[in-house]
């Protein structure tokens, strides 16, 4: 849908009259032009029907274009004149942006400009928390705002534009009315009021229409056409893609031949938007991050309050409430013996962090040739040198930086999956290794339970528990890269939870800020903190945006998301909806093996997949999964429902029967 949304900056401002001249405007200048309404209130009935007011407006205005009367313009109307919440509580209904913003697609068919009036300001409650702001975000059409020059305009009109900003929206230009008659002598005043508005809110004023009685029509739609020509125009659609293509690198892509790009404009809850208009049911949470779903009202509040008082500080010598809340609240979360907190700005930081507290915590016990890490293959822990080393040496990146990695001490991949009896035999080369080597060996780190991007393997809780016995048995320390699995995506808060296993240094990242922005943080046990710190000892590592104010906040409002929610439920249920869509792809040919555990559902293939192409088919039916290697696999945000799970499975389907990853 293309046009303009226009809100007023309060209710009885003129919004009515200044959206039926500009909609005779745009007709005049040839446009097919419509004006509608989501919500109006105030109907009174007649016949049986109820009369809205507002088109009446738009009728007097629009005649000569609409000779057989002006069409629909409502979508929902109601009888008592109040807001809009109310009036639909009290008729027992309920207004739903979604539902709104698709009437509104409807009444607007065939028309290339639609002007969505409205009711009141930006703020006015649609209930169920909902406002007019989330109706608006939906369209995510240019908005103008009407504004009455009297007393008190500036500060609406200010706190309104700032407001249509804060929520993403681009403000086209406010239109200013003078609904309210001058009076004797304030003319100076009105103009002062026009100047400022421009000068602090940075949006043009489109018009001016003055105090006019009786709102003839030719005059009031002469003011109103100045706005015509000073309406921003529409956005190119893919605007950028040529550059993009010419001069950013993308994850793990080459600078002269990039797999293609999606322009995104926009992601909402489970949807992400494409610069082009098209809607994707997200399968990905961002790489595990979105847990939440995208722009959830919560985060982006929490953010928006920590931005309008303090974005960053360094920590270094300061400290501050965001991060004092965030990291209380994470050692009240995790595993019971951890007590102490490490604030890191990626995961891949978070492992470098871990891997140095178990160097010189061996350093500090005197056992300087401890200084290995033990780890198993198919790991992945990040992308940075100390990170790299402990990744799966072969679909790593080993080969490529030998010269530069530490070696590390590899045991064979965890040959237990997590829905099968344990083997013993799984362990035994494990076992081997540490009789052999153990004096060389400061830590063990794993993923605990689900390996994630190095193969999207679960394996046993048993696996887990003795390599705690083992870390016990011979000293060393066992580090748990929860970055992927924790916050709740495998079922359980912290995946070590499987095996009741506490580690002695935990990373979490990834979903630690509900996918809002980076941050990772490393927790320890006393034991790990007083032996490094012991005879004035520090931990040598402080990163520049260490405690980032901004996004410990936003992660502070992450975990009260889950706590105030049952994602324990939400998780399960997500489960069992993967299972019954991933499932039947095991018949399929080329399949080797379909897995679900929490809301990760992985379905394996014999052979490495064709990433452009499934990429390509996925979008074209509407949904956003990103396969790697022979893994074709979801970790929806938690608040995925069943029918856009079975749409995520289904696709998988349909994309295997094509062979489009082939
Ligand atoms: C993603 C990931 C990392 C690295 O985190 P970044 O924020 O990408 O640096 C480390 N470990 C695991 C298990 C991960 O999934």
């Amino acid at each position: 849908m293309n046009g303009y949304f226009i809100t007023g900056t309060d209710t009885d401002v003129g919004k009515t009259l200044a959206t039926a001249a500009l909609l005779r405007a745009l007709l005049d200048a040839g446009r097919r032009a419509v004006a509608l309404k989501p919500v109006q209130t105030g109907c009174p009935e007649r016949d049986g029907r109820l009369v809205a007011e507002d088109p009446t407006v738009y009728s007097r205005f629009t005649e000569e274009y609409f000779p057989g009367g002006y069409p629909e313009a409502c979508c929902r109307k109601f009888v008592p004149a109040c807001s809009p919440h109310l009036a639909a509580e009290m008729a027992g209904e309920t207004l739903d942006p979604d539902e709104l913003a698709a009437g509104l697609e409807a009444l607007g068919h065939g028309y290339d400009t639609v002007l969505v009036e409205g009711a009141g300001g930006c703020a006015v409650p649609l209930g169920n928390g909902r406002t007019m702001l989330d109706l608006m975000q939906r369209l995510d059409l240019p908005v103008i705002v009407v504004a009455d020059n009297r007393l008190g305009v500036v500060n609406h009109a200010l706190m309104t534009v700032e407001t249509l900003r804060g929520h993403g929206l681009d403000v086209a230009g406010v239109v200013m009315t003078n609904a309210t008659p001058p009076t004797e002598g304030d003319a100076w005043l009105r103009r002062d009021n026009v100047k400022t508005i421009a000068e602090m809110s940075g949006a043009p004023i489109l018009a001016d229409i003055p105090h006019l009685p009786g709102a003839p029509v030719a005059e009031v739609t002469a003011h109103a056409a100045r706005a015509l020509d000073r309406l921003p125009q529409p956005r190119p659609v893919d605007g950028g893609l040529d550059f993009d293509r010419d001069h950013i690198w993308h994850p793990y892509t080459s600078a002269l031949e990039p797999l293609p790009v999606n322009k995104v404009r926009s992601a909402r809850g489970t949807r992400i938007v494409l610069d082009d208009g098209r809607e994707l049911i997200d399968g990905m949470a961002s790489w595990w991050c979105a847990i939440h779903g995208y722009a959830h009202p919560e985060l982006t509040r929490a953010a928006r309050a920590q931005l309008g008082r303090m974005p960053h500080v360094m920590f270094g010598g300061l400290t501050h409430d965001p991060a004092i809340g965030l990291c209380r609240d994470l050692l009240d979360m995790a595993p019971d013996g951890l007590e102490h907190v490490f604030l890191a700005d990626s995961g891949s930081v978070s492992v470098e962090a871990a891997i140095k507290m178990a160097l010189q915590y061996m350093q500090a016990r005197g056992q300087t040739e401890r200084t290995r890490l033990f780890t198993v293959r198919g790991g992945y822990h990040g992308d940075t040198c100390g990170a790299m080393s402990v990744c799966d040496p072969d679909n790593g990146m080993h080969h490529l930086f030998s010269g530069l990695l530490p070696k590390q001490i590899f045991a064979p991949v965890p040959d237990c999956p997590f829905h099968a009896p344990f083997d013993p035999e799984c362990f035994r080369e494990t076992e081997r290794i540490f009789r052999e080597r153990s004096g060389e060996i400061a830590a063990i780190i794993v993923e605990p339970i689900v390996q994630g991007a190095g193969g999207m393997r679960f394996y046993h809780p048993e696996y887990l528990r003795r390599l705690r016995r083992l870390a016990d048995e011979h000293d060393v320390l066992l580090i748990l890269d929860e970055i992927a699995t924790g916050f709740g995506r495998t079922g359980k808060l912290f995946a070590c939870e499987w095996g009741g296993v506490t580690p002695d240094i935990l990373c979490v990242g990834k979903a630690l800020t509900g996918g809002t922005m980076t941050l990772a943080a490393v927790l320890a046990t006393g034991d790990v903190a007083r032996t490094i710190s012991a005879d004035g000892g520090v931990f040598m590592h402080g990163p520049t945006f260490m405690g980032n104010p901004l996004a410990c906040a936003v992660a502070r409002a992450s975990l009260g998301i889950l706590r105030s929610t049952d994602w324990r439920a939400q998780v399960h249920a997500v489960e069992g909806w993967l299972k019954e869509s991933f499932g039947p792809c095991r018949e399929l040919p080329g399949v080797a093996d379909v897995r679900v555990l929490g809301a990760i559902g992985v379905v394996e293939m014999e052979n490495p997949v064709n990433v452009p192409g499934l990429q390509r088919f996925f979008v074209d039916h509407g949904v956003w999964l990103r396969p790697f290697g022979r893994l074709i696999y979801a970790m929806p945000p938690y608040i995925i429902n069943r029918p856009e799970t079975a749409r995520l499975g289904a696709a998988v389907r349909d994309a295997i029967t094509a062979r489009a990853h082939l």
